[in-house]
């Protein structure tokens, strides 16, 4: 039932990579669904001259997502149905006529916001262009959060809206009001790079499976005999990466674990310079000597964990404890190399190539690791809508979350030396993800549009 081509504005804003990603992911397969098809990326905030504190949209998120009790406190002050309103009325009153402008100009057939403040002005904006001008636009919200949002993504005056979890739809439902016929549940929206490796790959586990991720670690130059760890600090290389990334290696170094460590340091390019420098046996030397106070750390977290953690996650920390107890250091050195990266177009490639991922919780990161049934640690979140990512993890039972590096290595080291373990976390990823989301939300984006346009040209032909 898929018609012509569409013209297609997406809303969104480089608050963290995510929003961009999950708008060209759709914007791929609508041009593949939709041959012909148009779209630009418009930031409602920033690419017209908005007033105060909405053009600072930017730099606002980057220094608070940087200083986490600024973020927590600006998200919990913000996320109620009130705030929400007053601050719709007031960036109404300030902005919507340079929004509508714009609008104007670009003149679309379809509207997608993948952002969570452009919801409620640019929808007045859309409806009152469809009054102007005599041709509907159907606006469409995708939620590109995984595990829970605020409560800004959901206006339940959109035509519909894409949501990726159960949790999320609680929150659209019960906290926003949203109508149940509204609602289309989906996976989040990732490139399509990732469905092609996730088709070609099938389950990782069989050895098939293992096959394809030989192929793709030879194309990447990443020795197939040894494990492959994969450290991804975000689009802007955030987070105790240097830390996370000594430890790791020290720790797969005293347990004989022979590994590739491949570090993303994003757009971090310092981190990428220092890992490249650095002395690796040094590293080692200072991290064996942290060894004792480990134990009790590791004590205290295995007392906190038994009551949320899988089975076998957690029987493979107890070893660890045993482990580190006794001071265990394997016989044999582990042979450890440290690759690291800058910004990588081939995320799809390196996941699949890996054996863990170990982030921060960036809901698009997860999707995508869950899409091609790689397990999770995940070492820190931002207060507020990536902790319930975490959960995402933990209920599906395919990682961890930690934040000591110390701890994280010791872990990983035991995931590394457990294949049973590693193929069980696999196959709940693959559970959890949704490769084909982007495809599916586009085509229903599309088919509905056509519809809902036909239907309203034939009703005003009618009237007329
Ligand atoms: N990413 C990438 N190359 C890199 C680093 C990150 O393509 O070198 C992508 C990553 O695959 C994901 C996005 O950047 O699609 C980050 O989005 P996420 O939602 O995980 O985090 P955010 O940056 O939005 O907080």
């Amino acid at each position: 039932r898929k018609t012509g081509p569409l013209k297609i504005l997406f809303l969104s804003s480089d608050t963290g990579g995510g929003h961009r990603a999950s708008a060209e992911a759709l914007a791929n397969q609508f041009q593949r669904l939709f041959p012909g098809t148009t779209y630009d990326l418009f930031d409602i905030w920033t690419d017209v001259d908005s007033s105060w504190p909405y053009y600072t949209i930017k730099d606002t998120y980057k220094s608070f997502s940087a200083t986490p009790w600024k973020w927590r406190t600006l998200y919990h002050v913000s996320n109620n149905v009130v705030y929400s309103k007053l601050a719709d009325l007031h960036s109404y009153y300030m902005n919507e006529e340079k929004i509508f402008e714009k609008l104007e100009e670009y003149n679309p057939d379809v509207i997608v916001s993948v952002h969570p403040t452009m919801n409620y002005v640019p929808l007045f904006s859309a409806r009152k262009l469809s009054e102007k001008n005599g041709k509907d636009i159907p606006f469409f919200t995708v939620v590109t959060d995984f595990g829970s949002g605020h409560c800004t993504w959901f206006n339940k005056d959109v035509d519909k809206m894409y949501l990726a979890s159960k949790p999320i739809k609680a929150i659209a439902q019960v906290r926003c009001g949203v109508p149940d016929e509204k609602i289309v549940m989906s996976g989040l929206p990732i490139r399509y790079d990732f469905a092609k490796q996730a088709d070609a790959m099938g389950d990782r586990t069989t050895p098939e499976g293992k096959a394809h991720q030989a192929k793709i670690r030879e194309g990447l130059e990443i020795d197939t005999n040894k494990r492959m760890v994969l450290v991804v600090g975000g689009g802007e290389g955030v987070g105790s990466l240097s830390d996370i990334v000594n430890e790791i290696y020290a720790k797969l170094r005293t347990q004989g674990v022979d590994a590739t460590i491949c570090v993303i340091c994003g757009r971090n390019e310092k981190l990428k310079a220092d890992l490249e420098t650095r002395c690796w046996d040094t590293v080692v030397s200072q991290s064996l000597k942290s060894y004792e106070s480990l134990k009790s750390r590791l004590y205290t977290r295995l007392l906190k964990l038994h009551a949320t953690r899988s089975r076998r996650i957690q029987l493979a920390l107890d070893r660890a404890a045993a482990r580190a107890e006794k001071g265990d250091v394997a016989a044999t050195p582990g042979k450890v190399d440290v690759v690291p990266l800058g910004f990588v177009k081939n995320m799809a490639e390196y996941m699949v190539a890996a054996d863990v991922l170990v982030t921060k919780a960036g809901p698009g990161t997860i999707a995508e690791a869950a899409a091609v049934g790689l397990p999770i640690m995940v070492t820190s979140h931002l207060p507020g809508q990536e902790a319930g990512n975490v959960d995402i993890v933990l209920n599906g039972g395919f990682g961890d979350f930690c934040e000591d590096p110390e701890t994280i290595a010791l872990e990983i080291a035991c995931w590394l030396q457990e294949s049973h373990l590693l193929d069980d976390m696999s196959r709940k990823a693959m559970k959890v993800g949704h490769p084909h989301a982007a495809e599916e939300i586009a085509l229903d984006i599309g088919e509905t549009a056509h519809a809902w346009i036909e239907r309203n040209s034939m009703k005003r032909n009618n009237k007329l």
